[in-house]
């Protein structure tokens, strides 16, 4: 059995990866601050044995002492331009400040560890699709450089930590993921559009709508953390994501006829630096984990509307 830290497992996809570690027959130890994770997420979990969770800020150096840990995901960071840009400057100390924390943990317990990094590190790309090698067009004082500039700077924590304390590391970039859990407040897209046609409210599409992103559901996005994790001599960084690119007029469309919803689509203005086209090139994650997506966007998104009819 081994014992596994997630920080940021009260979240979204950290609570999907806590129960996926759990049915491995992993140990689990939780940690969060519950700034956009909720208790609710992990309710189910917590009668399990062999789930411990732990209440506190990463911006706050951790100290586990009664356990050995063998490796930690850190997906410790608010990860909706809404709740990222709330408080700008915690979210770049969770990504500077917080990422040291739990990479001098890693290195106590000599864990391998896994960061949460994100395709907004190439910013508004002018390559597409994006792969690995391009590095990227971020605006560094625009208002999404608090992550943007953060998860870049977490990256080139762990490379150094990987090169000065030969630490095991394993960098995922996460392109759009979706799924049950996402908070109904968190202002993205999915969320955003799911909650508006189930209330038969208007759908806001800020800009022309033909912005692209391409959208992952999370159980795939789940598994391949995982064989990144345990992967043997490979640290990325490597794209994790769905390779079907939609315009945001088109996810409008399908979660309007899914849900059976009357919602029309109303036109907003679009947020500064908003990324005019997003397409991960998974080529890398293919040849090196065997990994590719199962999970059709429109299945997906059934399911994700199926949930958030039980919490709307
Ligand atoms: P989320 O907001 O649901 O989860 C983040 C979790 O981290 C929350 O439970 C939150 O309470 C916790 N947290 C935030 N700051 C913390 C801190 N300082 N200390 C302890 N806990 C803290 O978002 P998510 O979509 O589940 O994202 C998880 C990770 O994946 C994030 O690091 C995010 O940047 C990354 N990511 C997500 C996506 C996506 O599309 N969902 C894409 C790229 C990268
Ligand atoms: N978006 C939108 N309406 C909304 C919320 C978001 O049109 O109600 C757009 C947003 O401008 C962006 C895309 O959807 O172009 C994805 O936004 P999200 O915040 O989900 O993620 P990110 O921009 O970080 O990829």
């Amino acid at each position: 059995m081994k014992t596994i830290l997630v920080t940021g497992g009260a979240g979204f996809i950290g609570s999907h990866l806590c129960e996926y570690l759990l049915h491995k027959g992993d140990f689990v130890i939780c940690v969060d601050n519950l700034f956009t994770g909720s208790k609710e997420n992990i309710r189910h979990l917590l009668q399990n044995s062999n789930f411990k969770f732990i209440e506190h800020d990463i911006i706050d150096p951790l100290h586990i002492e009664d356990r050995k840990i063998d490796q930690i995901y850190n997906l410790a960071c608010p990860a909706s331009p809404v709740h990222y840009q709330f408080n700008p400057i915690r979210t770049i100390k969770a990504n500077t400040l917080g990422v040291i924390n739990v990479l001098g943990l890693a290195k106590k317990h000599k864990a391998r560890i896994l960061q949460a990094s994100t395709s907004e590190v190439y910013g508004d790309p002018t390559e597409h699709p994006q792969t690995e090698s391009y590095r990227g067009n971020v605006n560094t004082i625009g208002p999404r450089a608090c992550y943007d500039e953060g998860k870049r700077v977490a990256e080139t924590l762990f490379f150094d930590y990987h090169r000065a304390h030969k630490l095991e590391i394993r960098v995922a970039r996460i392109f759009n993921t979706y799924g049950p859990r996402m908070a109904k407040n968190d202002g993205r897209v999915v969320s955003n559009f799911i909650v508006q046609a189930l209330n038969n409210d208007d759908i806001t599409i800020y800009g022309s709508g033909k912005q692209t992103r391409s959208f992952c559901f999370v159980s795939d996005l789940v598994l391949a953390l995982h064989k990144l994790m345990n992967a043997e001599n490979f640290t990325g960084p490597v794209n994790l994501g769905n390779p079907e690119e939609l315009t945001m007029t088109e996810i409008a469309e399908k979660i309007i006829n899914l849900s059976g919803s009357r919602s029309k689509m109303v036109f907003r203005p679009l947020p500064e630096d908003d990324p005019k086209q997003r397409r991960p090139d998974i080529s890398l994650a293919k040849a090196k984990l065997g990994w590719q997506p199962s999970v059709k966007v429109d299945d997906g998104l059934k399911k994700t509307i199926d949930y958030f009819r039980t919490v709307c």
